[in-house]
């Protein structure tokens, strides 16, 4: 067989196998979010997977293997060539719209596609995935069927679809059905009430689930962070309108509504944090930290300070909470900043704040992502490096 001919089914075979990983990273499954350390890691890799996966597949078109004359091919053959061009246009469509989606940065385009309409279309990656497998399976390749190659691609096919299936069905097994019994509008947040119908779910503080609800037009699972876990299996939600989604729940969301939540997943838990912990939470960034300081207690050995950047104090969040865990715990010590009183929160201020040396401490935040690195940055200048840095992001990169 000719090096050409190798080579372009080298490219088609990764492209076909990373498609595979793609489809299992989709799943969500634990382990995987494990394995990366976090599901926005999982997503990140998902995006460059499925940029390689777009340049591998369209060198394997273009240097198509060239059948004429080498053997009388069955319908079946040629069939396969047609469904794997119909797939090679499908994934270049659906490629662009995620393009579109997760690059909407680009200068002069700040048109977005909607969550909601990328969200489906993407699904439909899966679909070509199988278009792909039907194509590997019986179009006729240059070995034989027995090959390592053919078994290969055909363990790919059936793990990859076995993950498309997963994820298509398999939140029929994860989510769990809720109740809504509180609803409380708060200047900054909707804060929403869950209690189990059933089975409830195992949920560290500090992680986040997809919830969704029955109100109408709120059917659409939009990650958030469980800002409280409570002993009997209810969980809370602090949800900021940002976007149409938000917004609408906070005029539509009402006491007695179902919900189903999906999740906890996440790796951002404090526990890891060493003996010193500096906390600093913007805005609607303080959910995860509202869980984790109902879970300290007071034999807990960390020194932490949580710094709680707001406008003003009407803008805090379940103050309340954050106060009685100040008064509950020796080691935790709360700092409310408002800037229209005590100016911009910037690092010299933060050091001002802490009783320990940043550099002995780890450094948690949760906010706006240009507010994290200017405060890194300004500890940096100061020679007062934190010894490690935790963030959670509220986008999916
Ligand atoms: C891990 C994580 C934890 C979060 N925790 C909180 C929280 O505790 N409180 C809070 O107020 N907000 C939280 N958010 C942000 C919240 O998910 C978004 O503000 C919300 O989904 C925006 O939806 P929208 O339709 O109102 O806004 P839009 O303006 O339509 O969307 C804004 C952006 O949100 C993202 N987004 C929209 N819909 C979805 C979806 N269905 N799934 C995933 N991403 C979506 C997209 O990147 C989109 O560009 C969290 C986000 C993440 C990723």
């Amino acid at each position: 067989m000719a090096g050409r001919t190798w080579i372009v089914i080298a490219l088609g075979s990764v492209a076909f196998s990373l498609m595979a990983v793609n489809l299992v990273l989709a799943t969500r499954l634990p382990g995987v979010d494990r394995a990366f350390r976090g599901l926005d890691q999982v997503y990140w890799v998902h995006k460059w997977l499925g940029i390689s996966i777009l340049v591998l597949a369209f060198n394997h078109q273009y240097f198509k293997i060239a059948t004429d004359g080498l053997q009388v091919m069955q319908e079946i053959s040629k069939l396969a060539i047609t469904v794997a061009k119909v797939s090679f246009y499908a994934l270049l469509f659906l490629g662009l719209i995620s393009f579109f989606k997760r690059v909407p940065k680009m200068p002069k385009i700040t048109w977005e596609i909607p969550y909601g309409w990328w969200r489906q279309t993407h699904r439909l990656f899966g679909l070509v995935f199988l278009g792909i497998a039907f194509h590997q399976f019986f179009v006729k390749a240059p070995f034989d069927n027995n090959a390592f190659l053919a078994t290969y691609l055909n363990v790919v096919a059936l793990i990859g679809s076995a993950a498309f299936l997963y994820t298509q069905f398999g939140f029929l097994l994860r989510r769990r059905g809720f109740k809504v019994v509180g609803v409380e509008k708060h200047p900054a947040a909707t804060i929403v009430d869950l209690a189990p119908k059933g089975r409830g779910l195992t949920v560290r503080p500090g992680s986040f689930a997809f919830v969704s609800f029955s109100t109408k037009g709120l059917g659409e699972p939009h990650p958030f962070t469980v800002s409280q876990v409570r002993p009997d299996g209810g969980l809370q939600f602090s949800i900021r309108g940002l976007g149409d989604y938000t917004k609408r729940l906070r005029d539509a969301i009402a006491v007695g509504d179902s919900a189903r939540v999906e999740g906890g997943y996440g790796r951002f838990h404090h526990h890891s944090g060493g003996p010193r912990q500096i906390w600093v939470a913007a805005g609607i960034g303080v959910t995860p930290f509202l869980a984790w300081a109902d879970h300290v207690r007071p034999d807990d050995a960390e020194q932490i300070t949580m710094i709680y950047c707001v406008r003003n104090p009407e803008e805090g969040v379940a103050l309340d909470r954050l106060r009685a865990a100040q008064e509950r715990v020796p080691g935790f010590k709360l700092v409310l900043h408002c800037s229209d009183t005590d100016g911009r929160f910037d690092a010299a201020k933060l050091v001002s704040y802490l009783p320990f040396e940043p550099a002995s401490a780890s450094f948690w935040f949760c906010g706006p992502a240009p507010m994290r690195d200017a405060l890194l940055k300004g500890l940096k200048a100061l020679g007062k490096t934190p010894g490690s840095v935790h963030f959670e992001r509220f986008e999916f990169r």
